[in-house]
């Protein structure tokens, strides 16, 4: 197989120890002598994968009493509705930092009283924005921790009045978080946890039911912590492959761990932008991101844009063109990108500019 350096935004690299577990499993799952995507959900040997997976999320993020672990169908998109649905009565407030918030804002606008408290709209969400009051008579502020396509992130759990939600889809796993400062986290997995087709929410029990609502029976985050994410039939094949992804990285030594080498990982493509002459990175220094390194070409280098991409593409480097709303170059560094990947993009730059300069 090619030996390539896989950027990608999502779905992204995983842990070739997940790969290979999951292939197996795909040949012969735990001995059963069928293959794991058809074995029943309701067999012992399927429920193990799914307390497993459970036990070792509430492990690696230090997740306390009273909040419970649900895996869930429909992305981290559905989970914007989700969000509203259990929590919305009165007035919730979104912190607008780009186009994945301002489409979680847009279905609680759907359902009742939602509003943007304070938004980068202004530059592009080239940052966070801060110092904006959070009044007291909120059901809940809404943030966005990491900002996939504009590379930027909060990189602290807030102080925050009211409860806080959050959509972790791009971050999760990549530092310890102090999940007691929120009521709701969530996350697609495909960025950092796992594959495509299942979505994580970690919920504060006690702050469900509030709602007046009716609420659908799969909207109902009470119905999956009842049923334990098996009140119908759960995506087997990405929860198993998100629980190999987990065992990987508390073999590595956790979250604390991977968050030493991704802030070593982004140092060093930061200052590779830094430095290099044909390139600058778009986000506020303060604000830059640990998972998803957005640059594009310098001043009067726009024209070396496509060549770059060429260049790099011949070199083995996989997804680092920007999103089309920032354009450039965008190096997603998920937990499963390793030091030597990040080393052989800033190899790439440095040879570039060699020639380009
Ligand atoms: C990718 C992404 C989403 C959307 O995830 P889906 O699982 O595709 O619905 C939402 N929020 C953030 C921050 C993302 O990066």
């Amino acid at each position: 197989m090619k030996k390539v350096h896989n950027f990608t935004a999502g779905p992204c690299v995983l842990p070739q120890q997940a790969i290979d577990a999951a292939i197996e499993a795909l040949k012969d799952f735990k001995g059963t002598g069928v293959p794991v995507v058809s074995i029943s959900h309701r067999t012992k040997e399927w429920e193990d994968v799914m307390n497993e997976c459970r036990a070792l999320w509430k492990e690696l993020l230090g997740i306390p009493e009273g909040y419970e672990v649900v895996f869930l169908g429909g992305g981290a998109s559905l989970q914007f509705l989700y969000v509203a649905m259990n929590f919305l009565e009165n007035k919730a407030a979104y912190l607008d930092t780009g186009v994945w918030a301002h489409k979680a804002l847009k279905e609680a606008k759907g359902l009742g009283n939602a509003y943007a408290i304070a938004s980068s709209e202004d530059k592009n969400y080239s940052y966070i924005p801060k110092g904006f009051e959070i009044p007291a008579d909120l059901d809940y502020l809404h943030i966005t921790t990491n900002n996939t396509i504009y590379g930027t992130e909060i990189k602290e759990d807030l102080d925050c009045p009211v409860p806080l939600i959050a959509d972790m889809s791009s971050d999760i796993l990549s530092r310890k978080v102090d999940v007691s400062k929120y009521t709701l986290i969530y996350a697609g997995a495909q960025k950092n946890a796992g594959p495509a087709g299942v979505a994580v929410a970690i919920i504060k029990k006690d702050a469900l039911g509030k709602v007046t609502r009716y609420l659908p029976t799969m909207l109902d985050y009470r119905v999956h912590i009842d049923k334990e994410s098996m009140f119908n039939t759960p995506p087997v094949f990405s929860i198993f492959l998100m629980n190999e992804t987990l065992k990987w990285l508390k073999g590595i030594g956790g979250v604390e761990a991977i968050h030493e080498i991704n802030v070593r990982k982004a140092e060093t493509l930061y200052a590779e932008i830094d430095r290099n002459s044909l390139f600058q990175g778009t986000a506020a220094k303060e604000d830059r991101s640990i998972m998803n390194i957005c640059f594009v070409p310098a001043p009067g280098k726009e024209d070396l844009k496509d060549a770059f991409l060429a260049f790099a593409k011949e070199r083995g480097m996989v997804g680092i063109k920007g999103h089309r709303s920032v354009g450039g170059f965008r190096a997603s560094l998920y937990n499963a990108c390793t030091q030597e990947d990040v080393d052989a993009l800033v190899e790439c730059m440095k040879e570039f500019e060699a020639l380009n300069a």
